[in-house]
């Protein structure tokens, strides 16, 4: 991996972890609905609904995320946990904080009870 191209993921993963981690973003949607409408308060519900859902699925992303970010300041980015070899430009690009590679992530997939987690939806 060349060096611009590390710099670029340290800005990517950067971004990432500040827009995941100050746990401020889209809190507009979860202040209390003060409408009176039966519309507006369905419409507000479904949305907060979402957005707690996301929360709950960022904290998941901000660990792999910081995790990633260390690997990078280590030199082990890119390269698969579990087999050692090295993770394809693609799905670095489409999952930047992915640990590992494609064949080793499916076979987790096929392992774990966890495949409705959001991340393995992301990194399909
Ligand atoms: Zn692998």
């Amino acid at each position: 991996m060349t060096k611009t191209e590390i710099n670029m993921f340290q800005m990517v993963l950067k971004n990432r972890e500040t827009q995941w981690g100050n746990g401020n973003w889209n809190r507009e949607a979860l202040a209390i609905d003060t409408g009176t409408d039966d519309l507006d308060r369905i419409e507000h519900a479904s949305i907060r609904d979402s957005v707690i859902g996301g929360l709950e699925r960022n904290s998941g992303w901000l660990r792999e995320v910081r995790s990633a970010r260390h690997r990078l300041a280590s030199r082990e980015f890119g390269i698969c946990v579990a087999c050692d070899e090295d993770i394809s430009p693609q799905r670095l690009t489409a999952v930047p904080w992915a640990a590992r590679c494609m064949g080793c992530q499916e076979a987790l997939e096929r392992e774990t009870t966890e495949t409705e987690s959001g991340l393995s939806l992301l990194a399909a």
